[in-house]
């Protein structure tokens, strides 16, 4: 059997919460359970919400939980060339398009029957409009610098997802066009995802299930470029007691805050291996032991819940 490479992909836009601990947690034991290599990488592209020290803290705290990764650390901010040529490529087999619509423009253009899974799908208004980078900022108010968006094929985007099952998503109809590469001249997310996971070999993507659809478009990406796909897993997040997603309202649930407050490593791993179903009880115990035994199979379907605790 081919050995499995994953890998952890924290984006250094804020402390990580205990969300991100179970998806980094099972992701580490589903590589480490079949003697795989685990790659870093750091996605740390997206300018403005890049926090300085969030690398550092990121790192350290996932160190503390005992996960650990093999070889360099890859970062997304050095990769500029590598994801330019991606993009050449897409515009040459035209799968690419420039943009010149703002946020307000594709809100405005699109009525409900457009609104996609994930808010506004834009409606298509740049398709084939310029011949290249210079017409679009000619057309561009002001000249800016365009978007690029990526032309989703039509049809359906299946795939089997080795938690879901088998998922389909019309991209086109669902999700719409999505920008790949951004006017402030750096790679938007789905494509720099799929350059380096096809470039590091990367042949399993175990992360949260708000990436689900994301993992539809970059399927398309994949075929596009002509690179092979890893195999996906989308766990469920942790949610409030509300069923609502973590969020600041059920309190502080950075690593950092639980930590100070005296959370232990070994606390935290019993807990959510209790609570991904990998123990009867929350005792604690470390991501070593764990390793052995793991099988993906294992964990429930149903989202973890936070109470506030992490006694049973
Ligand atoms: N950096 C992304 C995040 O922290 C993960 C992206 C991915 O796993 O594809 O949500």
């Amino acid at each position: 059997m081919k050995t499995p490479i994953g890998r952890l992909a924290p984006s250094p836009t804020g402390v990580l919460h205990l969300g991100n601990a179970r998806s980094f947690l099972l992701a580490w034991l589903d590589i480490r359970a079949r003697n795989g290599h685990l790659l870093m990488r750091i996605e740390d592209l997206d300018g403005p919400r890049i926090r300085a020290g969030a690398e550092q803290a990121a790192l350290e705290d996932l160190r503390w939980m005992g996960l650990d990764w093999d070889g360099d650390i890859l970062r997304q901010s050095e990769r500029l060339p590598v994801y330019r040529s991606a993009l050449d490529q897409l515009l040459a087999s035209k799968r690419a398009y420039s943009c010149i619509c703002s946020r307000k423009d594709v809100e405005l253009a699109a009525s409900a029957p457009h609104a996609g899974e994930e808010g506004t799908l834009y409606p298509g208004t740049c398709v084939g409009r310029y011949e290249n980078f210079a017409a679009a900022v000619a057309a561009s108010p002001a000249a800016r610098q365009p978007n690029v968006r990526f032309q989703c094929a039509a049809g359906d985007t299946t795939f089997e997802d080795r938690f879901h099952g088998v998922t389909t998503y019309n991209v086109a109809e669902q999700l719409g066009d999505f920008v790949i590469w951004k006017r402030a001249q750096e790679a938007a997310y789905q494509l720099a995802v799929v350059v380096d996971d096809a470039a590091s070999g990367v042949t399993e993507v175990l992360r949260g299930n708000d990436l689900l659809s994301s993992a539809a478009r970059q399927l398309q990406l994949y075929a596009a470029l002509d690179l092979a796909a890893p195999t996906f897993a989308h766990v469920p997040l942790i949610l409030g007691a509300d069923g609502r997603r973590l969020a600041k309202r059920h309190g502080d649930t950075s690593l950092r805050t639980l930590r100070e407050q005296g959370l232990e490593a070994q606390q935290l791993i019993g807990w959510l291996a209790w609570q991904s179903g990998l123990q009867d009880s929350p005792a604690a115990c470390t991501a070593q032991q764990l390793a052995a035994a793991f099988d993906l199979a294992q964990v429930p379907e149903a989202p973890v819940i936070w109470r506030g605790s992490f006694s049973a």
